[in-house]
């Protein structure tokens, strides 16, 4: 078929695969990850754009990178993932507060922005395997930061023909977080804390993908890797999608009108919800900066502030744990289209970063990535970010989304630069309740979680969500902890391989 796009690694032109085949793997075999070889240009109308729904939106964005599923496989997907679920009908909401558009991805099941793309997920991948005949189990493999292994097992539990193991690092999360891992149902899923932290947990996942002999295990048994890291690029294409849907509602309420630039600010940790971002500029999204968010862990700030990237540093927790990571995984895919799509240079950086820990791109490689700036907020500015939002605006915002917000606030006083700009909102202060009430409401620091969840309702007028009322009271089912060494042993376990 004409205008098929096919997915190649990041670390070998040699490798060419279709879509489905990308989702199904997850992870190129050589470890790189899939990128489009060619990405596709958005033709359609901004005007258009406004008048449709998120799941319109969704069907036109995803089928110009999905070309291997049919226009009724995709619709199929997008109406069994984006439906009541998320509990307002446009799925996505934007809240003018403080001089910035904040995008609300957060509404979804399991109240942080991983929903937008694991609740599609598991439809694009048992559709990838039938369309590929394939008829092993499907195992999918997760190192989480927090938010990732709710949302990706909400959206495996209980579907047939895969299981689900999540590992995440123990004391690395909020309690928030924890306890609703710990009380996921369903027969297919798998909780496993770790004594170690986020990068220990996804290096060790990647270990195991790329591991010869436990790919023959898995094979005799009937089974098959696969991952719902946003490595997989079943998650990045539907994260491309509500840029998209942002823009057109800019449009729709004349913030701006169809054509001009706005920027996107995003709170970023394993860089592939602003990567999602920058594929959209790429497909002609009218975007003028991406603005790249950090917290302590500060490594992608210093990366482009000096084309240096130093993994070597203390792995600092932090009031905003889904972002913290030292080895961001979908930096690679920049870093490969920086390379001119040089894979061999791209594999050579990242031996370079597993081996000794670091990597310095050329001068004309940074050239490539003027259009992202860089800065970081400290645990104090982050609370004092919710607490002088809240209080001159009465928007409350979790952690995460403050982090991005504070790196804005100060863009905007440095640069100068007034284009409208929206900001990635990617959990819900609930998740993060403590640090937030904490930071408008100091007397309330040590108060239990009912007071703190009431304290919450009132401050921000919306209701303490399911999500949360759920965990209050359901029951513990996972109680299991393992060095990262014995990670791959449990794997075999559980799965009795
Ligand atoms: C995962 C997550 C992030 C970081 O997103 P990346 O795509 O990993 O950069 C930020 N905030 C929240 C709440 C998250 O769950």
């Amino acid at each position: 078929m004409e205008n098929q796009i096919r997915y190649t690694s990041t670390r070998n032109r040699g490798i060419s695969v279709t879509a489905s085949q990308a989702v199904l793997q997850g992870l190129a075999p050589d470890g790189g990850l899939f990128v489009p070889e060619t990405i596709p240009h958005y033709a359609g109308s901004f005007e258009k754009l406004s008048g449709q729904s998120y799941q319109e939106t969704a069907l036109e964005i995803m089928s110009m990178l999905l070309t291997d599923y049919t226009r009724e496989e995709l619709e199929q997907c997008i109406r069994s993932a984006y439906d009541s679920k998320f509990d307002i009908p446009e799925i996505t909401r934007l809240k003018k507060a403080d001089g910035a558009w904040y995008l609300e991805l957060f509404h979804g099941a399991t109240i942080a922005f991983k929903d937008m793309a694991l609740s599609i997920l598991p439809h694009l991948m048992t559709c990838a395997a039938r369309k590929n005949d394939v008829t092993d189990e499907i195992v999918i493999l997760t190192a989480t930061s927090g938010d990732t292994g709710k949302a990706a097992m909400a959206g495996f539990a209980d579907v047939p023909g895969t299981r689900i193991m999540v590992f995440y690092p123990k004391g690395g999360v909020s309690p928030v977080q924890e306890k609703q891992m710990l009380t996921q149902r369903g027969s297919n899923v798998h909780v496993v804390g770790i004594n170690g932290n986020f990068d220990d947990a996804q290096s060790a996942v990647k270990r195991i993908f790329s591991d010869v002999k436990m790919k023959e295990r898995m094979k005799l048994g009937g089974k098959r890797f696969s991952s719902a890291n946003s490595i997989n690029i079943g998650r990045l294409v539907p994260q491309i999608v509500y840029y998209f849907y942002a823009y057109g509602q800019m449009v729709k309420s004349g913030e701006i009108g169809a054509g001009d630039p706005i920027n996107i600010a995003v709170p970023t940790g394993n860089f592939g919800n602003i990567l999602a971002a920058w594929y959209a500029k790429q497909m002609g999204l009218p975007c003028a900066k991406l603005i790249c968010a950090s917290n302590e862990n500060r490594v992608l700030v210093d990366f482009f502030h000096t084309g240096t990237y130093d993994r070597r540093r203390e792995f600092i927790l932090t009031s905003s744990p889904s972002m913290d990571i030292l080895i961001s995984s979908n930096l690679e895919r920049l870093v490969y289209e920086a390379a001119g799509e040089d894979a061999d240079r791209t594999r050579l950086f990242m031996e370079s970063l597993s081996s000794v820990g670091i990597y310095e791109i050329s001068d004309a490689m940074r050239e490539r990535l003027q259009d992202f700036y860089g800065d970081y907020t400290t645990q104090d500015g982050t609370k004092e970010q919710i607490r002088r939002v809240y209080e001159e605006c009465g928007y409350v915002m979790d952690t995460h989304t403050a982090v991005a917000s504070d790196v804005y606030r100060r863009y905007r006083g440095n640069t100068g630069d007034m284009t409208k700009t929206v900001i990635a909102s990617t959990a819900s202060p609930y998740k993060f309740a403590r640090t937030v009430v904490s930071s408008v409401r100091p007397e309330l620091s040590d108060a239990g979680d009912q007071e703190l969840f009431d304290a919450l309702r009132e401050l921000s007028g919306v209701d303490i969500p399911p999500a949360v009322r759920d965990i209050l009271t359901a029951p513990i089912l996972h109680n299991t902890v393992v060095d990262v060494r014995d990670m791959a042993d449990e794997v075999l376990r559980w799965l009795e391989i």
